[in-house]
């Protein structure tokens, strides 16, 4: 993208917002009676939680900009990386009018945010082997503000090509999101490091993967300054609670825990896939850049519902285009995926 102009994707109300002003915006120290908090203190909890948390969460941005390579003022915090997909919604799409593309089989979310918004989503298949279709890339004229892409991707867990990515993004005349909520489990490089190379570009990442914190719901979008200036108005001010806040900020100084979770999460998924592979129901394993797999299995539905039944959820995905008869199985503890793979022996045989 030579020229980019970020204005005229933006909804006509959104650039016009008077965003929300906090208590703390103008002073956060002394005698703090502007909030209508509870002075007293909290009745749980301890410490300062009777207090609202900084709806900028700078201290964690700060943090997450070392770990990650970039600036404070290209980092927005929400809870989890489902409250950066509808807010990016809400700010570029005009409601009943424009619409959203995705590359399904992908992650379910950017449909469902995209509906709640009364914005109509267009489907850009991925090929057979689940890579972007070069030769039929979406070029709208206009009405298309986002086009979302998912590397590694959900369900297939492959990573999407660098190149082909770069190209998409380059060309497309409006916002791409690449989301890289599994990218701590692949060698492919994340794109943040190229947000001052692409204006247009928005990257999801999220603390629920690699950093085992589904539980704190706190999802992270990286973007220019003035695509994140925009979701910190367009957010409820205080969305990030102070709890997830300080265990982030504690997660993100656990280097080595970091690696060697993604190290066993990385050699169960090659023993996984080896032993899959091994059974005869078992017509496809595809390889996988994330923390999960997807194995093309005879009878899907019926092994799904039965392994569930037995105590074993796993995800029937063959539902979605080029994934009949797909199950998704994530990678759990060696002793789980051990009670996987015995149970699934057992029930194909
Ligand atoms: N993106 C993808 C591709 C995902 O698979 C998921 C979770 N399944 C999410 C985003 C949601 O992440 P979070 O927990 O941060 O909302």
């Amino acid at each position: 993208m030579t020229t980019f102009d970020l204005e005229p994707l933006v909804r006509p109300n959104i650039r016009r917002l008077v965003p929300y002003r906090c208590a703390r915006d103008d002073y956060d120290q002394g005698i703090l009676l502007d909030a209508n908090e509870n002075a007293i203190g909290p009745l749980a909890g301890g410490g300062d939680l009777n207090r609202y948390p900084d709806p900028r969460q700078d201290v964690l941005r700060r943090a997450i900009a070392h770990v990650r390579g970039c600036r404070l003022e290209q980092i927005f915090c929400g809870v989890g990386s489902d409250e950066a997909i509808d807010l990016l919604i809400r700010i570029f799409c005009v409601p009943g009018q424009d619409a959203i593309i995705i590359t399904p089989p992908t992650y379910g979310m950017y449909k469902v945010a995209a509906h709640v918004n009364d914005v109509a989503v267009r489907e850009w298949l991925l090929t057979p082997d689940f890579h972007l279709d070069l030769s039929n890339v979406p070029r709208p004229a206009s009405g298309v503000p986002l086009l979302f892409l998912c590397s590694p991707n959900n369900p297939t867990g492959n990573a999407l090509r660098r190149e082909d990515m770069e190209q998409v993004i380059a060309e497309f005349p409006g916002i791409v999101v690449v989301d890289e909520a599994y990218i701590d489990f692949t060698d492919q490089g994340s794109f943040v490091a190229d947000l001052d190379r692409f204006p247009n570009l928005v990257v999801l990442q999220t603390f629920s993967k690699s950093y085992g914190l589904a539980g704190i719901r706190l999802g992270l979008a990286f973007a220019s300054e003035a695509i994140i200036d925009y979701m910190l108005r367009v957010k409820a001010p205080y969305n990030v609670n102070s709890l997830s806040a300080e265990t982030a900020l504690e997660a993100l100084t656990e280097t080595a825990a970091l690696q060697s979770t993604i190290a066993l999460i990385l050699s169960e998924r090659a023993r996984v896939e080896t032993a899959l592979r091994a059974l005869p129901a078992v017509r496809k394993v595809h390889p996988s850049d994330a923390n999960f797999l997807l194995a093309v299995v005879d009878d899907a539905y019926r092994v799904y519902k039965t392994m569930a039944d037995r105590g074993v959820v796993i995800r029937y995905r063959g539902d979605q285009p080029h994934c009949a008869d797909g199950l998704r199985i994530t990678i759990g503890t060696p002793d789980e995926n051990d009670r996987m793979l015995t149970l699934l022996t057992e029930i194909t045989a």
